[in-house]
């Protein structure tokens, strides 16, 4: 059976291991930043590869045949060492990219290319919902004029803004749901990155209800020479041809 790693950390890579398994030998690697994951089916590896060096040696040692770049868009340093492996190795590399979100009639959107942007742009707000996770707070942390709600899957680590409150929280999150956090806490401004996909887009709609702008931090590109794939189902079905496996 062809092994097939699928760097993971997402809705995508576990349902993208559902799918393939049975079918062909699925190894699922996380990074192990959460403390209980969501666990894919089959083989599953937790830790850092120790760069793209080590990702190639680990990809060699256990013969992997293909290799899908599931990670979060915005997991820049794993899709970039993948690229370096595959290039190492010669094993092909898909990258599995849930499209971005777009802007409708009536979003007030504002585009951040950073975190660090992001935190320009809630100057003069006095009430942030910060979606974009526990990493990265410390680009908010010099920022003292407004209070933030942070939601996170754990409960953050210094640095971060000195007026703050936590919820700890794991999507899919529901429009009602949403709308409740944003009159409850009097929220004026939302600011997520452009994760993409269903489980946390009813921010997007209840932010548009509620008449208060989205600060969007946009996402860093695919690596130069990756294919990318939107969906899971692409993504397997790439695996079955480049594997050599009949669907
Ligand atoms: P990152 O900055 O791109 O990666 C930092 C280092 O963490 C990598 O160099 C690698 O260490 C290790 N790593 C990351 N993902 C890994 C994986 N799937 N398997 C093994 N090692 C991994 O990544 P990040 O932004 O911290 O994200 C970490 C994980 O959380 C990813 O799996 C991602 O899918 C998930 N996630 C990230 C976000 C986000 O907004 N960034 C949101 C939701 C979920 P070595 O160099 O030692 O190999």
């Amino acid at each position: 059976m062809p092994h097939v790693l699928i760097l993971g950390g997402t809705t995508e890579g576990r349902e993208l291991a559902g799918v393939l398994g049975g079918r062909v030998r699925v190894t699922s690697s996380l990074a192990g930043r959460v403390a209980a994951p969501r666990l894919p089916v089959g083989e599953v590896r937790v830790g850092g590869f120790g760069g793209a060096e080590g990702m190639a040696a680990w990809v060699r040692e256990h013969e992997v045949d293909v290799v899908v770049d599931a990670t979060h868009p915005f997991a820049e340093r794993i899709s970039f060492n993948a690229a370096g492996a595959a290039a190492a190795t010669g094993v092909p590399l898909l990258a599995l990219r849930r499209p971005g979100w777009a802007a409708g009639a009536g979003d007030d959107w504002r585009e951040a290319g950073s975190l660090a942007e992001a935190a320009e742009a809630v100057a003069g707000f006095e009430r942030v919902f910060l979606t974009t996770g526990r990493q990265g707070l410390a680009a908010f942390a010099h920022v003292g004029g407004a209070h933030f709600l942070v939601r996170a899957v754990d409960a953050p680590e210094p640095p971060f803004p000195p007026r703050m409150d936590v919820l700890l929280e794991r999507g899919p999150f529901t429009l009602d749901g949403e709308r409740e956090i944003i009159a409850r806490h009097r929220i004026d401004v939302v600011v997520t990155k452009d994760s993409g996909g269903a489980a946390t887009a009813p921010k997007l709609t209840a932010a548009r209800e509620a008449g208060i702008p989205v600060v969007v931090v946009r996402r860093p590109p695919v690596p130069e020479g990756v294919e990318a794939a939107a969906t899971v189902e692409e993504a397997a079905a790439w695996v079955q041809r480049v594997a050599g496996v009949s669907g």
